[in-house]
């Protein structure tokens, strides 16, 4: 940091920096005068004039005043308390000056330049002291100039007092972990996208009910069929996968949960406690993906393992290896298998779907690669981000499903993780439509799938995906 500018002139200047305003000082000092020249001319009197009085009345006064304002001033203005903002979607630089001092003056073309440059990259703001204390406020500032830099989730990262460099604002935010992807990349993003709307399913769902999953919507296998006692009913799930989905990302008390579950024998077809069951898991080569098949009966558990290989476990193996993996935007429980892989920095993590895998880059408030496949031919997709950009996207013809439904209120929102997916090309995704009739959504540009989630707060990251209470729909 430079010394010089260490020391501002500024300082406690400014309109929202303590001190003792000037009309107090001089009513003070005007009152001290009167009171002093009176005692001077009546040296020697035993009784002070009445003008003497009130020369006494108005020092005290004034004094009064003084400590009443400077009492309100310290207790509403906080001391360099971080502040944490409400996330703009991009990272944000927040310059607190005004327009006489001569640093702040230096700052000015640097702000200029850099919101000419990085226009749609970085917020580039400046909060006149002087003119607009209550704007001030909140950062509780020192001195003038000061700058507070943000990331795209709103966290203050670091503030700095004093002149600064357009070079040294740059490296700052590099040091941070915030880059910016080059002006060019980030205007070829496509501003528009074909229209490819659905948003009632092409067939009626005839499906009854009882044979539909609670949780991933397909068709329930009588083999691995899992139900879950509530108040409000008997939930169905499809599979102990899609038990754990929803158990991870239950919000309420889990105590006791597990006893209200159970499984389906795999060789007799009948309901058996979850928690006393013994699991046979083996893994599907073509899938990848693990096989839970649940027993009563401990020999035809055996019997199962000589014909098709696998371990035998207990309850709560299956429950540790389920809730091993998770989304690192919304915390559920999934399969690699099944997931979007990505890099934040040197860690890795997974999307337990297409945006999920997006919104890693606004729950971490980093830049992340993300390799996601094509939903109808499996084909790679990798999205590279800055700043809360899309910095890459290979093919560039990617395009993403924002799967919707309507709630009871008639309005949309989303259809859940397992609605949702990326695709090479506009042309895949009508294809796979074809072959979804009951699937419905828009489709949606990458670049606005990411903006979506870098807009969320770090209370609505935290509710994501999540369910208050297990109910049947
Ligand atoms: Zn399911
Ligand atoms: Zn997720």
């Amino acid at each position: 940091m430079n010394w010089i500018l260490a020391q501002c002139p500024c300082s406690g200047g400014g309109g929202v920096s303590g001190g003792i305003p000037a009309w107090i000082i001089l009513t003070a000092t005007f009152g001290l005068w009167l009171l002093i020249s009176l005692i001077w001319y009546r040296k020697g009197a035993s009784t002070m004039s009445k003008v003497g009085k009130i020369a006494i009345v108005v020092v005290l006064a004034a004094a009064v005043i003084g400590v009443v304002v400077m009492k309100k001033r310290s207790t509403s203005s906080p001391a360099t308390q971080p502040t944490s903002q409400t996330a703009s979607g991009l990272p944000r630089l927040v310059d607190l000056g005004s327009t006489t001092c001569v640093p702040c003056k230096m700052m000015a073309p640097i702000l200029e330049e850099l919101e000419k440059e990085y226009a749609g990259r970085m917020r580039v703001e400046f909060i006149d002291v002087n003119q607009n204390p209550d704007a001030a406020k909140p950062f509780g500032i020192q001195l003038i100039p000061t700058q507070v830099f943000f990331d795209a989730s709103g966290k203050e990262l670091w503030r700095h007092k004093g002149f600064i460099s357009k070079e040294d604002i740059l490296a700052k935010w590099k040091e941070f972990g915030v880059t910016f992807a080059d002006a060019q990349t980030a205007a070829s993003q496509p501003a528009s996208a074909p229209v490819v709307e659905r948003l009632a399913p092409a067939k009626a769902d005839t499906r009854a009910k009882d044979a539909v999953c609670y949780l991933c919507d397909k068709d329930i296998d009588a083999k691995t069929l899992v139900v879950v006692k509530t108040d409000k009913g008997d939930v169905r799930l499809c599979s102990p996968h899609c038990f754990f989905i929803m158990y991870s990302c239950l919000t309420e008390d889990k105590t006791g949960f597990e006893q209200k579950v159970s499984v389906t024998d795999w060789g007799t077809g009948k309901a058996i406690p979850a928690m006393e069951a013994t699991y046979l898991y083996g893994l599907d080569v073509k899938t990848g993906r693990p096989t839970i098949k649940a027993f009563g009966d401990k020999d035809a558990a055996d019997k199962e393992l000589k014909a098709s290989g696998g371990s035998l476990i207990a309850w709560q193996i299956v429950q540790e290896k389920e809730l091993e993996n998770r989304c690192g935007f919304c915390d559920r429980a999934c399969y690699p298998a099944d997931s979007a892989k990505v890099a934040v920095g040197g860690v890795n993590t997974l999307g337990c779907c297409s945006h999920c895998a997006l919104g890693v880059a606004a729950r971490t408030g980093k830049d992340i690669e993300v390799h996601e496949r094509d939903r109808l031919t499996g084909e790679e997709i990798v999205i590279k981000t800055a700043g809360g950009n899309v910095a890459s996207l290979q093919p560039g013809t990617a395009v993403g499903w924002f799967g919707l439904r309507q709630g009871p209120d008639g309005q949309y929102v989303s259809a859940g993780c397992f609605h949702q997916g990326f695709f090479a090309s506009p042309d895949n995704l009508k294809t796979w439509l074809e072959q979804n009739p009951l699937e419905t959504g828009r489709l949606i540009t990458i670049q606005r799938a990411l903006a979506d989630k870098m807009k969320l707060s770090p209370q609505q990251i935290q509710k994501a995906c999540k369910m208050g209470q297990c109910a049947p729909k």
